[in-house]
């Protein structure tokens, strides 16, 4: 059949919609799911429902996974640069696209307009880069010690792959992951998160109009997620799952992955500190705290959640701050004017404001914001809080929301092991002027990435991935491709006596 689409109605919600792909991708064919079940997505700024996407049942789970294990060994066999150039077309037709794939982002997802252009170039740059590392995989040729043996080490893509995405970067997420292993040579189901799954769909449609063969890339939408991964998990012919979400998923994912010891790589949550010295430079340290806090309306996972401001700075930090904070135009995405959108569903706004309310109740003070406005949508006002109590479960939990808890220290050992004192280590900001203290407190942050006088540290460049519990791998920079490779080694005597 051919791709289902929304209703081409006149009175369908935004024409962006009318474009997109609904139907589930298996074997290079758009199916409906068995059954013919669908699933509703929501605008969360309206609550309108935009779409009705295939919702597939486990059945279409294995099918898709078939057609990728079906499909792996010609795949593997394809040329470098073939695989190259399909993502560097991706590339060029993503931005082509740029505004089309922006306006379905922010009507699925919420963000502002802009901040979804942003992601979708931050998307694209994923389909750049592995294009140009897809042709650059290495191996190495030694000898052994006695010189006996030739060692020659080669790489080979890893297998079928598991690709489980969120919703609060819905396209950067799947290029992410899909970018490298396409370069590797893999093959792979995505399972898109039910909140979002158009700018996937989107996705898979460009990546086939790019000349993606039919079954490297599969795209399950599903609202039953525990079963259809699971099987996949427990199959036997996946080899490698690359997951990015919440923690507690990911622990179920790793339990599933020891069953057939397949490869992992986690991209979990966060607990981020932002650390303003007393040296540090005030307005960068509030523009960088603005970029830390309010991307994507703080639900980012390097959202800086702990500000941990030198007392001197304190007060100044605090008002400078909310100042910002409180003059921010809260709306629809879609709007001209609109800086922060709403919070993905009602519970998710729910857990911001029992988080703030738990803050308050334990001393702290609203210096802007901290109560939910009345009307449609899940908005969330932006909320600075000052004199948040350390017990507060703000200062344990991800709030995943437009709020900042400002907390005073006087002594950087004391704050270094504050900012330390929790199971996540994704990404820690640090403000200060000096360069033997920037260097010496990065080192002692217990992080796999940390931002010196900025608040942005994603980069399709640069390692992406934390410690702890917050992951196991990197995405994106020169290792990003490592996680979808295998390293296989040869043994090759040497001829004796010449
Ligand atoms: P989530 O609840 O863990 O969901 C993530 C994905 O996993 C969704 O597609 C979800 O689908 C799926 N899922 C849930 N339960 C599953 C199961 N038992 N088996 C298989 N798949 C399952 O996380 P979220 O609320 O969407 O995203 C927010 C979290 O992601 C935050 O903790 C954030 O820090 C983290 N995050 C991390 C990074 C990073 O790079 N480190 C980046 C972005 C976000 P269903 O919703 O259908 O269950």
């Amino acid at each position: 059949m051919t791709a289902p689409t929304t209703s081409l109605d006149p009175t369908a919600p935004h024409p962006a919609i009318a474009s997109i792909p609904t139907g589930l991708l298996i074997d290079g064919q758009w199916r409906e799911a068995v059954g013919g079940r669908v699933f509703d997505v929501e605008n969360p700024a309206t609550g309108d429902v935009l779409a009705a996407v295939a919702d597939a049942s486990p059945a279409d789970g294995d099918a898709a996974l078939a057609a990728a294990v079906g499909a792996q060994t010609s795949w593997a066999r394809t040329a470098p640069r073939h695989r190259s150039e399909i993502l560097r077309r991706a590339y060029d037709l993503v931005m082509d696209r740029q505004q089309l794939l922006a306006e379905v982002m922010t009507l699925e997802m919420g963000k502002p307009l802009a901040e979804a252009m942003g992601e979708v170039a931050y998307a694209a740059e994923f389909l750049r880069w592995f294009s140009e590392e897809a042709v650059r995989v290495s191996g190495d040729h030694t000898t052994t010690g006695d010189g006996a043996n030739r060692i020659i080490v080669t790489r080979e893509p890893v297998g079928p792959c598991v690709l489980i995405t969120p919703w609060n970067f819905p396209l950067a997420m799947g290029t992410r992951k899909i970018a490298p292993a396409v370069a590797a040579g893999c093959t792979m189901v995505l399972k898109p998160a039910p909140q979002t799954p158009l700018s996937s769909l989107a996705l898979a449609a460009i990546l086939q109009e790019s000349g993606l063969p039919a079954g490297v890339l599969n795209v399950v939408n599903t609202t039953d997620a525990s079963t259809v991964v699971e099987r996949w998990m427990t199959s036997g012919t996946a080899r490698k799952v690359s997951f990015t979400g919440s923690t507690g998923v990911g622990k179920i994912l790793l339990r599933q992955a020891a069953e057939t010891v397949m490869r992992s790589s986690m991209e979990l949550g966060g607990n981020a500190p932002f650390v303003v010295c007393a040296d540090a430079d005030l307005d960068t340290a509030v523009d960088g705290a603005m970029a830390a806090k309010m991307r994507n309306m703080g639900e980012a996972c390097t959202a800086a959640n702990r500000m941990y401001v030198h007392r001197d700075l304190a007060a100044a930090f605090s008002d400078r701050l909310a100042a910002r904070m409180a003059a921010l135009t809260v709306g629809n995405g879609l709007d001209d004017d609109t800086e922060v959108g709403p919070l993905i569903d009602s519970a998710a706004r729910a857990k911001v404001q029992r988080l703030v309310d738990d803050a308050l109740a334990r001393g702290a003070t609203a210096l802007t914001g901290g109560r939910l406005p009345d009307g449609p949508g899940y908005f969330y006002p932006p909320t600075v809080l000052a004199d948040v109590a350390a017990e507060s479960e703000l200062m344990t939990t991800e709030v995943f929301g437009p709020v900042a808890p400002v907390i005073p220290f006087d002594d950087e050992d004391e704050v270094i092991d504050r900012a330390n004192d929790t199971d996540w280590g994704l990404v820690g900001y640090l403000f200060t002027q000096d360069v033997d203290r920037a260097f010496d407190l990065s080192e002692r942050l217990d992080v796999g990435m940390v931002g010196v006088n900025t608040g942005v540290v994603s980069n399709p460049a640069a390692p992406f991935g934390g410690v702890k519990q917050s992951g196991l791998g990197r995405e994106g920079g020169r290792v990003g491709i490592d996680e979808f490779l295998e390293y296989k080694y040869l043994a090759v005597p040497r001829r004796r006596g010449r």
